[in-house]
């Protein structure tokens, strides 16, 4: 299994910064509003410095003290006011660049080609869209506004500290050798550590998930044992990742709150020295020493949502990686000039390995039953898949009236061929929804005659809202075979002339659904089928039957044809008739 790709930094780095190019406006209007929030805060240290020189000079007045307090008063509620509307801009602007991000993520899922979810597994990708986006939604939402507000808020009490005295405020920059050097060690091998913490929920994703899905074969093969010995492995290595980002945090904090309090004793050291010998005013000491101790809060502010930056850093990759899975298929191409499926010296392998397909060649024919079947591993699924145009062959060319399958763009493919599995799946929304999935611009009544097709109009009719009533898993309950019949009216309206069946896998298994047999022969009637048979009378009631074996085509004819020639298929014929006596004809 190769995971999804995970984004370089660059590539975040970019897609990052369109991001904030298109919320450039709301950004600013923000940052403007903090930015006065901030001047106001700056206010009463000053006024206290004012203050204090005064009383130093004796020209404390009551006067004075009333202004000071109504300076105080007002640049408080200025503050409280402005605080408020900054805070409920940046939380919109955060939800608006939060559901951009998740539209832009849903988007390159929905265009993630089938065969790489297939090879990178659901747990990978499920992971992606659950704890990624849960982390992407704290940073997007209050880590990154909460950053951005704390460096306005550090500059501006930085410059009012220069404007105060300089020389008072260099001080505090004794403290920053341990903060740059703490924070550059801390992220150099903390980022690292992040995403192999979320690679590690992943994994632990992927087994649960897996377990759960596959819980009956799990009883049955009494893998249960295994599975639990892999969880633990899972949570290990989830608890060392933990105990590693862990750690880097212990060391970190303490370091840096030592370094703000390192900062405010030395500047009201440093400030005080200065004041004794009248360099600066007492005044000014005190104000610039309010200011480090001010200046703390969104210091540390920005120290600790590195953290979650980081986090969100990480995750951001792993989803922008999503986007880098390119659908290889173009959007628009030639439209094939007939119906005809042609296999020419097809050989395929899947990813590195072996072929596991060798020069197959074969000429499908409009209209016609086509069997495929043979031993099991012999490639016929393989083929179906081929067919179906999910994959393109190593070598060779399979073409649908003369363009290359794996070329077509999906919707114009899927209007020609569709491969039919067993997810009848029943989405959330209306019959009619449900239905113009295979075909949106379906009229209400072209969607009930493919209703009718598959003998499901009657009862449809009877559901409480007709074509409106809601299905899914909150909506009116269906029986199995009604909701077949709903795949099947699906397929019916998608209307590709050639559809194939794997029937190992397909919903269309007449055993199971005797009574749907009049739906399915509907659903069938006037196209191609390709058969992967698992069952011989498949093979027996079909124009052709295709034999494979290792890879290769190794007879083909009608089942009378094959019979004469006492090769594989007669003698998987009588194996198949001397095991199951009773459904030979
Ligand atoms: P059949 O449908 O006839 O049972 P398949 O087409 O499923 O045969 O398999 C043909 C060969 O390809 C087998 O050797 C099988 O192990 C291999 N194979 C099938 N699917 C995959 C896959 N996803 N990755 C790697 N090998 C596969």
């Amino acid at each position: 299994m190769s995971a999804l790709p995970i984004a370089s930094f660059p590539e975040v780095r970019a897609f990052a910064r369109t991001l904030i190019r298109r919320h450039r406006g709301s950004l600013a209007i923000m940052l403007s509003l903090y930015a006065v929030a901030a001047v106001a805060a700056l206010v009463p240290a000053y006024v206290i410095g004012i203050l204090i020189n005064d009383a130093t000079t004796h020209a404390l007045s009551d006067a004075r003290i009333t202004a000071a307090l109504e300076v105080l008063a007002s640049s408080s509620l200025a503050y409280g006011a402005l605080t408020f509307f900054a805070r409920r801009r940046s939380y919109i602007l955060g939800e608006r660049v939060f559901a951009d991000l998740r539209d832009s993520f849903l988007q390159s899922v929905l265009n993630l080609p089938l065969l790489e979810v297939e090879r990178a597994g659901t747990g990978d990708l499920l992971s992606r869209t659950t704890s990624d986006v849960e982390a992407m939604s704290r940073t997007v939402r209050f880590a990154m506004p909460e950053w951005l507000v704390a460096i306005v808020q550090t500059l501006l009490t930085f410059a009012a500290m220069a404007l105060v005295s300089p020389l008072a405020s260099l001080a505090c920059l004794v403290s920053m050798p341990f903060l740059f050097f703490a924070t550059r060690h801390y992220l150099r091998y903390a980022t690292p550590g992040y995403r192999r913490e979320r690679i590690s929920y992943a994994s632990l994703a992927g087994t649960v998930s897996e377990t759960a899905e596959g819980a009956r074969t799990v009883d049955a093969l009494q893998l249960a044992d295994r599975q639990n010995r892999r969880i633990e492995a899972n949570l290990r290595e989830n608890f060392y990742a933990e105990m590693y980002t862990l750690l880097m945090r212990m060391i970190w904090f303490p370091i840096t709150e030592g370094a703000f309090a390192l900062a405010v004793a030395a500047t009201l050291g440093w400030s005080g020295l200065l004041a004794l010998h009248h360099v600066i005013t007492i005044g000014a000491a005190t104000t610039v020493t309010l200011y480090v101790v001010q200046i703390n809060d969104p210091l540390d502010r920005i120290v600790s949502w590195l953290d979650e930056l980081q986090m969100g850093q990480s995750s951001l990759a792993r989803l922008v990686g999503v986007s880098a899975v390119r659908d290889t298929r173009p959007l628009s191409g030639p439209e094939p000039s007939d119906e005809e499926l042609r296999v020419e010296h097809v050989h395929y392998a899947y990813g590195e390995g072996r072929d596991v397909l060798h020069d197959v060649s074969l000429v499908i024919r409009p209209g016609e039953r086509l069997a495929i079947v043979g031993p099991s591993g012999a490639g016929k699924s393989t083929l179906g898949r081929l067919l179906a145009g999910m994959d393109a062959p190593t070598s060779g060319s399979l073409t649908l009236g003369g363009v290359a399958v794996s070329d077509m763009p999906l919707a114009s493919l899927r209007r020609h061929v569709l491969l039919v599995t067993q997810e009848h799946h029943i989405f959330l929304g209306t019959v009619r929804d449900n239905l113009a999935l295979a075909h949106p611009e379906a009229t209400d009544p072209a969607i009930e005659e493919a209703l009718d097709a598959v003998d499901a109009l009657d009862w449809v009719r009877l559901l409480p809202r007709g074509l409106d009533t809601e299905l899914g898993t909150t909506g009116h309950p269906l029986s199995p075979a009604h909701a077949q019949q709903i795949a099947l009216a699906r397929l019916v309206l998608a209307d590709p002339h050639t559809l194939i069946l794997d029937e190992a896998t397909a919903l269309l298994d007449p055993r199971a659904a005797r009574h749907l047999e009049r739906s399915l022969s509907a659903v069938l009637e006037g196209r191609t089928v390709i058969a992967i048979a698992h069952r011989l009378h498949t093979a027996h009631d079909a124009d052709r039957v295709c034999v494979m074996r290792d890879g290769r085509i190794v007879e083909l004819g009608s089942h009378d044809e094959l019979l004469a020639l006492h090769g594989d298929y007669a003698a998987l014929w009588r194996s198949w008739r001397h095991e199951t006596p009773s459904s030979a004809s």
